[in-house]
């Protein structure tokens, strides 16, 4: 049964490929050690397997999840490597390419997007093109699966073939690295094959051949040889990194390649993307662009579609739905006590909160939009000059903006992150990025004190999480002195419009935890709450400002006074709101909705001033992570004392900021 690995960078294809050269699954699940899913498929013509290997840019792992590849090249000898280019972006690709074809198995290029090449005026002379790299080269669309017969029949004569000894390819890396290499090569055992492969890959710091060769070889020796090269090769080339060379050396290599086989035909003329990325990546104008773009978001959630929708929902659960079930409990002759809790708990708690459904929709609406349409990776670019001057990487803006969905699957999403420090840094500060929970609590807020500016002050609170997050980081940085840096490459795909049905999909993807958790945790706790607020310690059925609730809140209350809400229900809600942001709405709804009749909004505004009201959101922004975020936390950091800082710290600053917020706004004349 021959093996065929599909390899290439990210976004090139791969997976559309591999769906068209496969009619079956073999088998999927996951690499060792790693979620990243390893999927191997029957050949369309059931003569081999064909295997996905994960998009990387290069063999030497960025990450732990990059190095799938290199530990399957190590460990396994597939009969060819089908390697996957986008023919738009050959320059960047085919250094992947060098690499595979100093490994020493038989290579075949799938030339695929020639479309798109063929659109941007790129006009590719495949034979000649195949004439200089020596391999066969097929132009595919795997889109459409043309040119796929012929890359797969290509594919089997190169299998075919493979078992007379295919033998690396040399490439002149110059005198001082080919020194280095005989050496090398000299110290492996003979019965290593792709020795000279294995030197190079050492030389370019990839770890886990590093690990596979110091099981035959002194890693002193192999220690001493790399520092001595790299020595001699900075003094050569002015400082160069070792790495650097060597691609550089590459680099060179595929300009030959290029220079003949590829012409550009038409005019260069710009491309639309390229005349939208003139605006949103511009130096100074990017980081405006996006902020109007979520000041618009905001608008777009509060003002114009989410309100309204929520306002809604509303009157129906106060409403119709309340009175319903009133006149159907009373009915079937329900127990006061019943009709209490559902009425006065779960209506109040759980409807307090679901009200805010249309709202969180919308905004993960524009979410999936931004992701989809490529706007994404732009705004991953313009921050990560941002991120990198505090001493993050700039893969930490995706587990931030992950965040202000959930914190949960953003700091899950910190594992992309490989050098340590850097991503324990973006654990602890990705709970500072306002998610959808907190943005009931503003919705209920900003809806009662502030009607005019929603937008405008639900904006200021994410910009503020943010800002905290990037002034803490820099702090941190200093005590967490870091290793060397992580490289940041994202991929930059053309502008798309999304189309709708992905578009609900992801929606409904990341907002349905939302209603979940609404319909079973915010349910349980509702009715908890509410037998907190319905017992105390003179027993059943107290009024409100003698339950267990009041004794709680109050407890708290002095401490939060300097801060302007010193109240025991803000005290209440607090405490409550550490098992999920929302609860903080549910504990108001069941707090107030009992004694008044002018519904929630009305209530608060007795309690309430609005510049408390902006410290109080202030607070629930930045005070403790969720239960569940700690939880994510103790298992991803595997500390207990990070877990605990993440806490410590954020009660700390938001205490700091609120007060900050609360007795300047005083001191300007707010109230
Ligand atoms: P992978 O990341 O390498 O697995 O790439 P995918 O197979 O997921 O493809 C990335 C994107 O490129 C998808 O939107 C594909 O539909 C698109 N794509 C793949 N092949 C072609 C092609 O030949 N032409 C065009 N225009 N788009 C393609
Ligand atoms: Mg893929």
């Amino acid at each position: 049964m021959m093996k065929l690995a599909l390899t290439g960078n990210p976004n090139t294809g791969k997976t559309s490929l591999f769906n068209m050269l496969t009619d079956s699954y073999e088998y999927v699940g996951n690499w060792a050690g790693v979620t990243i899913e390893k999927k191997v498929g029957m050949l369309n013509n059931k003569r081999g397997q064909l295997i996905d290997l994960p998009g990387i840019y290069s063999l030497s792992p960025l990450s732990r999840d990059e190095g799938v590849t290199t530990l399957y090249l190590l460990d396994e000898t597939p009969s060819m490597l089908l390697n996957v280019v986008d023919a738009s972006q050959l320059e960047r690709n085919l250094h992947l390419t060098i690499q595979l074809l100093e490994y020493g198995r038989p290579v075949v290029l799938a030339l695929n997007m020639i479309d798109v090449a063929n659109k941007r005026g790129l006009n590719i002379d495949v034979q000649l093109l195949a004439q200089q790299i020596g391999i066969p080269i097929v132009p595919v669309i795997a889109r459409t699966g043309y040119g796929c017969d012929v890359l797969l029949e290509t594919s089997m004569q190169a299998s075919d073939d493979s078992g007379s000894a295919t033998s690396s390819r040399r490439f002149d890396y110059g005198p001082v690295l080919e020194e280095a290499i005989g050496k090398l090569e000299a110290m492996l055992p003979k019965e290593l094959t792709s020795a000279r492969w294995l030197a190079l890959q050492l030389l370019e710091g990839n770890i886990p051949v590093l690990q596979k060769l110091r099981q035959h070889v002194d890693p002193v020796r192999l220690q001493t040889l790399y520092d001595e090269t790299e020595k001699l090769v900075q003094e050569q080339a002015n400082g160069k990194k070792l790495a650097d060379y060597i691609r550089d050396r590459r680099a060179a290599v595929i300009q030959g390649w290029l220079q003949h086989a590829v012409l550009e035909t038409k005019e260069q003329r710009t491309t639309l993307s390229e005349r939208i990325d003139a605006i949103v990546m511009n130096k100074f104008l990017g980081i405006p662009v996006f902020l109007a773009f979520m000041y618009l978001t905001f608008k777009l959630t509060f003002d114009w579609f989410g309100t309204p929708l929520s306002d809604g929902l509303d009157s129906l659960l106060n409403g119709f739905v309340r009175d319903s079930l009133s006149s159907f409990l009373d009915s079937v002759g329900a127990a006061a006590f019943i009709k209490a809790v559902l009425l006065d708990g779960v209506i109040s708690g759980v409807g307090g909160v679901l009200v805010f459904v249309p709202q969180i929709f919308m905004l993960f609406l524009i979410i999936s939009f931004i992701e989809d349409s490529g706007y994404m990776a732009r705004i991953a670019t313009v921050m990560d000059k941002l991120l990198e001057g505090v001493g993050l990487n700039g893969k930490a803006f995706i587990p931030m903006i992950i965040g202000f969905g959930c914190n949960v699957p953003g700091i899950m999403a910190a594992r992309t992150i490989e050098q340590p420090k850097e991503r324990l840094l973006t654990i602890l500060l990705t709970p500072l990025m306002s998610c959808s929970a907190r943005l009931s609590v503003y919705s209920l807020f900003v809806g009662t004190f502030f009607e005019k500016n929603q937008a405008l002050i639900v904006l200021s609170l994410y910009v503020l999480g943010v800002v905290v997050a990037l002034v803490l980081a820099k702090l941190f940085s200093f005590t967490l002195a870091k290793e060397e840096e992580s490289m940041f490459i994202v991929e930059m795909p053309p502008y798309r419009v999304p189309q709708w049905r992905t578009l609900s999909r992801s929606t409904w993807e990341k907002g349905k935890g939302f209603v979940r958790k609404a319909g079973t945790f915010i349910f349980g706790g509702s009715v908890v709450i509410w037998m907190l607020g319905y017992s105390g310690f003179s027993g059943w059925n107290v009024p409100m400002n003698e339950s267990f609730l009041q004794s709680v809140g109050s407890l708290i209350s002095p401490i939060m006074e300097p801060l302007g809400f010193g109240n025991w229900q803000a005290g209440a809600a607090l405490i409550t709101g550490f098992l999920a942001k929302e609860v903080v709405v549910s504990t108001m709804g069941i707090i107030y909705a009992a004694p008044t009749e002018a519904g929630l909004e009305g209530a608060i505004t007795q309690f309430f001033t609005p510049l408390q009201a902006y410290s109080f959101m202030v607070f629930i922004l930045l005070y403790v992570p969720c239960l569940a975020t700690v939880g994510v936390i103790r298992s991803e950091t595997k500390s207990a004392k990070w877990t605990w800082f993440s806490v410590i710290y954020a009660l700390i600053v938001a205490y700091i900021i609120a007060f900050i917020i609360y007795r300047a706004g005083l001191l300007l004349g707010f109230h």
